[in-house]
């Protein structure tokens, strides 16, 4: 039998940064309970002090965080990234120019120059990824973070709460700064190149933006806007998985919640959908990894741009530019290149292809293992978008005619699908699914044995 509730069965990572006592309209509940997204293992969450985060004793994933002033600090952040992000759309980005004949542009002409030459879903991808989801996220994060600090909470506050986890992962200021450096070593020694105000600006609204989703403290964030926790349904058993006791974790606020006979509900807290497991998450996965594969080849033998220089056009393929960077030395961005636009994406398609091939079958390796391999996969993905804004930025950039100018090529928009559908395709495999084989076994000999077997007992 499960065991009953008898919190905190978690590991708490990170020394706290302050011994004081958690502040009044803290989260204190000691029965708050919570199942892994990514095992789905039910625990009791203890109460968090500021620095500390919770984790999954059987998996390690991070169950909930707590910052000290979280409010206070997500919105100062938020508002000081957008006055950057203001900043970085408003002065001139970087200056070009060779033989006298010069070029300057702001920093949304890469998504604009990219629409000019006839690529505009690659421009979108620029423009959605660089300016309007961190834009729109911003927004968000400053609207609900006012909302809590006002004694009545402003209109759809739990609708665009629900929306910040939804955007996170497609915001890539960081990726296009480094794209930006990778440009700027590629051009160093063939034109005089100067930063502008715009630069420098980016590159705080691209740290700042960082620091404003990390600063976000989503168990906080509900807890506040809900006035505290709902109780959980009855009869929850830690030590069990969720979906054993027909239940599942919310993804967004993380309450647990029944499910009907079919395996779906919903978050009674933030209105979520909920799932046993996602539906058909191998179906869809296996789907677009293949229509990612398939693009692989256009995206490798088709010029990602071309390079014209004293009028002669010349087709760079991905693989070729690396080869010509470290033929003329540039081992360093060449390396760049390579991890980010060779290994990062075959390295992730077979990774998940193996997660999938491996998930319904007992493991023949550790399930916390393959689940490392699955935050990789996720983590890494987006850093494929580099080449894609390195042909952004040239492309903008390097425009002095036949003496010397890019455009893109056809490759730019099918790498750029490569990495957008193998992104969606680990969004919609579900690590829950590789632990299950262990979760049924374990449930019919004695749960407590999970905890004592792996000597992690708090
Ligand atoms: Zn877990
Ligand atoms: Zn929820």
């Amino acid at each position: 039998m499960p065991s009953p509730i008898h919190g905190p069965l978690v590991r708490l990572r990170n020394t706290p940064i302050s011994e004081h006592p958690a502040p009044e309209h803290h989260p204190t509940s000691r029965r708050r309970l919570r199942a892994c997204h990514e095992c789905d293992w039910v625990m009791a969450l203890p109460p968090l002090q500021p620095g500390q985060q919770a984790c999954c004793i059987r998996c390690g994933g991070v169950l909930a965080k707590r910052n000290s002033l979280p409010v206070q600090r997500c919105l100062a952040l938020a508002v000081s990234a957008s006055i950057a992000l203001i900043a970085a759309i408003s002065f001139p980005f970087i200056r070009f120019s060779v033989r006298g004949i010069g070029n300057q542009i702001e920093v949304t002409q890469t998504a604009t120059e990219m629409l000019a030459q006839h690529q505009p879903i690659v421009a979108l991808m620029v423009l959605m990824a660089v300016f309007v989801l961190p834009a729109l996220y911003l927004m968000a994060a400053i609207w609900v973070q006012i909302s809590l600090l006002l004694p009545h909470r402003l209109p759809w506050s739990r609708t665009i709460a629900r929306m910040l986890g939804h955007i996170t992962p497609w915001m890539m200021a960081d990726v296009f700064i480094v794209g930006t450096m990778v440009s700027l070593i590629k051009i160093a020694g063939l034109a005089e190149v100067s930063l502008g105000v715009s630069f420098w600006a980016f590159i705080a609204y691209a740290l700042l933006l960082l620091a404003t989703t990390l600063s976000l403290d989503s168990d906080w964030l509900w807890f506040s806007l809900s006035g505290g926790e709902p109780s959980a349904p009855e009869g929850i058993h830690t030590g069990a998985t969720a979906a054993s006791q027909n239940l599942a974790g919310c993804h967004t606020c993380g309450l647990i919640g029944r499910l009907d006979e079919h395996g779906h509900g919903s978050c009674e807290r933030c209105g979520e959908k909920l799932h046993a497991r996602k539906p058909r998450s191998l179906q869809y996965s296996w789907a677009l990894l293949l229509t990612a594969a398939v693009l692989y080849i256009p995206a490798n033998l088709y010029p990602i741009m071309y390079t014209t220089s004293l009028g002669s056009s010349d087709p760079n393929t991905i693989i070729g530019g690396v080869i010509y960077l470290a033929s003329h030395g540039s081992w360093p961005v060449a390396i760049v290149i390579f991890v980010a636009s060779v290994l990062v994406p075959i390295g992730k398609m077979l990774a998940l292809a193996w997660l999938c091939l491996v998930a319904p079958r007992a493991p023949g390796m550790r399930s916390s293992t393959r689940t490392r391999l699955y935050r990789l996969t996720e983590f890494i993905g987006r850093w494929s978008m580099v080449d894609v804004f390195v042909v952004a930025i040239l492309t903008a950039l390097i425009r002095a005619g036949a003496l010397m100018s890019v455009s893109p090529g056809p490759a730019a928009l099918a790498f750029a699908c490569v990495v957008i559908l193998t992104m969606v395709a680990a969004m919609c495999f579900d690590p829950r699914l590789l632990w299950d084989e262990v979760s049924s076994a374990k449930i019919k000999g004695s749960d407590a044995s999970i905890y004592d077997n792996q000597g992690r007992t708090p």
